[in-house]
């Protein structure tokens, strides 16, 4: 439980574009660091993978935010924006957690690992989609984390070069997107289009 990002990939995706999508999002990684989302290696040290074979990150796992305990099992609310955007970031609860008004931690800014291999490995069971049986299903929980913001990111970079052949789906609105696409828009071009594919979400808890 706790809010995440779902998609469906192929196993293993040309060398190109995968280049093109790691591209993209190094290109991103200063204006994201400038808004306050700090990009860490898969356990939230040291620095992010960002290759042709692999993009992998979390956030800062020790990153100087101070301890808030009250932020348990975080959802966005409906205008949920920005990093780390009021000292009260907490604005309500849902039935499991708190609500946020803006991407914030507890005290430690990583949570699930982002993994994106140009291939995925090969001795790990993968779920097909049940549409598309040449696309595995992949997910990362963000919980809101400021780096929530370079996940959506990533993924819009990743949908307009992998086009059908991946498909993204969210525990968020597309409001809760609009600033991932706004980022990409402003420093790639492109961006704003993208469209969640609601219909696709076959979420496996
Ligand atoms: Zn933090």
């Amino acid at each position: 439980m706790g809010y995440t990002h779902y998609w469906y990939r192929p196993r293993k995706i040309d060398q190109a574009k995968m280049s093109a999508i790691a591209g993209d999002f190094a290109r991103l990684v200063i204006a994201l660091d400038d808004i306050g989302v700090r990009l860490a290696d898969g356990h939230g040290e040291g620095v992010p993978t960002i290759t042709p074979e692999l993009v992998c990150f979390n956030g800062v796992a020790n990153c100087g935010h101070a301890k808030n305990e009250n932020v348990s099992i975080p959802w966005p609310d409906k205008r949920a924006a920005g990093v780390n955007d009021t000292e009260q970031p907490i604005s309500g609860r849902w039935f499991a957690g708190a609500l946020l008004s803006t991407r914030t931690c507890n005290g430690d800014c990583s949570y699930e690992t982002f993994y994106f291999p140009a291939e995925m490995p090969a001795d790990t069971y993968w779920q097909p989609n049940s549409e598309r049986k040449d696309l595995y299903f992949s997910c990362t929980k963000t919980a809101f984390r400021p780096y929530d913001l370079a996940v959506t990111a990533f993924l819009i970079i990743a949908k307009r070069y992998l086009g059908d052949d991946i498909k993204v789906s969210s525990d968020g609105e597309d409001e809760n997107w609009q600033e991932a696409k706004q980022v990409c828009e402003a420093f790639l071009d492109y961006g704003l289009k993208f469209q969640l594919a609601e219909e696709l979400v076959e979420v496996t808890p």
